[in-house]
């Protein structure tokens, strides 16, 4: 414990501290958390733009969409992305509920889903179920382009059913026709089968058996990744590593015939569906849950060094991992901001989305807006497009905004068309007006707008 006097000395310098003014720091303005973006209107209205296509393209193949919450318990996520992986080992934000139970933030949509599918008996309707899902995730990884804290998937799940590789195929094929409708220039699938339970064993032993020549040479994690979780090291970007990873066996020559005729399958379907692919023999993806086919979009070549746009694969096993009856699932997610960042460079039109067209609603002293909720909501009833500022009292200032926000006409109602029962329609754009009546404006306005 400090002396008496000493303890004296501190509370004074204390309180002297907190009662002067931070005059020599400037008014530090609050950010938005490292690496989580605010998505301001002007940029939503690029993203609704996306969405519709997502929309559209997923309905027509029969797609639902489902919406899980963000939060899932913790177990969820290491019992089937994998204790040993990236993103359970180093990327999740969790939060201590009240109870002591351990939540974490989602960060990927698949195990949610299914743990939903199992969870609402969604086996008992038809079979397989087509859900789609556009959402928000949560990896605490080193930002840079392309790489976020948050960031949004747009994702299909086929869950239940025969594990056909039709199915497969399938979702390779909306995405790869999503990112060509988007306009995505060269677009590039990577494929690959990593096999069953008892293939992957065996590969894993002859992978180990080619590495233990190179121990020395190999990154501190491919070191630690031998004992915990080869196959990431297929993953690592490590340059002395890559060398490694050219001279390891392939785990395609390792795949017994259930798995080889599936990919063959895949492959027949691909092909007649005109998807092109390159086989990528050392493509794993860094989720445990994966069997069979294992697949990743890109624009360009697919080198090792660019970021997926697309990633995805078959997970048959996820669901007995959560401890229920086997289920069959092929899925994949799209990166929204890694593909609105490709459409910026390659096709930079759709960054320019047309506002659409409106009316706005000027008032003029007290009476007419009181008037002016009743109105409006007639207005608004027809469908109307209008945007009003019903706290602003000088009309040269609500025109202002009416030209600000690019309005097509105006309505400007004042006294004397409360008392008479009518409005002013003003062109924006030639500034000619024209009265009308209350009864006939919605026709009149209608009209105007064609
Ligand atoms: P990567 O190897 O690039 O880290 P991943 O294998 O971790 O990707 P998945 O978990 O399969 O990625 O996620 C599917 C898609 O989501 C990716 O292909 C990518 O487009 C997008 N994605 C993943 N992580 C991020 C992130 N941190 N920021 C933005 N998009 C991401
Ligand atoms: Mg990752």
């Amino acid at each position: 414990m400090p002396a008496k006097g000493q303890m004296k000395k501190e509370t004074k310098k204390q309180v002297k501290r907190a009662l002067k003014k931070p005059t020599s720091h400037k008014k530090q303005i609050l950010q938005s958390p490292k690496g989580m973006h605010d998505i301001l209107p002007g940029g939503m209205l690029v993203r609704e733009k996306l969405y519709k296509s997502v929309k559209a393209i997923f309905e027509f193949y029969g797609f639902n969409r489902i919406e899980t919450p963000i939060l899932e318990m913790e177990e969820l996520f290491t019992k089937t992305v994998g204790e040993n992986t990236d993103i359970v080992e180093k990327e999740m934000y969790a939060i201590k509920g009240r109870g002591g139970q351990r939540l974490v933030m989602r960060p990927e949509m698949t195990a949610s889903i299914v743990r939903s599918y199992l969870e609402h008996g969604l086996h008992r309707q038809s079979q397989p179920q087509y859900l789609y899902y556009i959402g928000p995730a949560f990896r605490h990884e080193n930002p840079q382009a392309g790489r976020y804290r948050q960031f949004w998937q747009v994702g299909a799940e086929i869950i239940g059913g025969e594990g056909d590789p039709v199915y497969d195929a399938q979702i390779i094929l909306i995405f790869y026709k999503l990112l060509e409708e988007l306009k995505v220039k060269n677009i590039t699938v990577g494929i690959n089968s990593i096999g069953g339970a008892v293939d992957r064993q065996n590969y894993k032993k002859k992978l180990l058996e080619h590495y233990k020549d190179h121990t020395k040479e190999i990154c501190k994690n491919c070191v630690r990744r031998m004992k915990t979780n080869p196959l990431r090291m297929l993953d690592c970007k490590n340059k002395v590593c890559r060398g490694v990873i050219e001279e390891a066996p392939i785990i395609l020559d390792n795949l017994s015939t259930p798995s080889k005729t599936h990919f063959k399958g895949v492959l027949e379907f691909l092909d007649e569906a005109n998807i092109p692919y390159i086989l990528r023999p050392r493509l794993v993806r860094g989720l445990d849950y994966y069997n069979k086919t294992v697949f990743e979009i890109f624009t360009g070549e697919g080198e090792d060094s660019q970021l997926a746009l697309v990633a995805g694969g078959r997970y048959d096993y996820l669901a007995e991992t959560l401890g229920k009856r086997s289920t069959a699932g092929v899925g994949a997610a799209m990166g929204v901001e890694r593909v609105l960042e490709v459409l910026e460079e390659q096709n930079p039109a759709f960054g320019t989305v047309r506002s659409k067209k409106s009316i706005y609603f000027a008032h003029v002293g007290q009476l007419a807006k009181l008037k002016s909720l009743p109105l409006l909501e007639k207005l608004r009833q027809a469908n109307l497009p209008i945007i009003s500022n019903l706290g602003k009292k000088s009309l040269s200032n609500q025109l202002e905004s009416a030209s600000k926000t690019d309005a097509t006409l105006a309505l400007i109602f004042g006294q004397k068309e409360v008392y008479e029962d009518n409005i002013i329609i003003r062109d924006m754009k030639t500034g000619s007006q024209e009265t009308v009546s209350l009864e006939k404006i919605v026709k009149a306005v209608k009209k105007k707008l064609k």
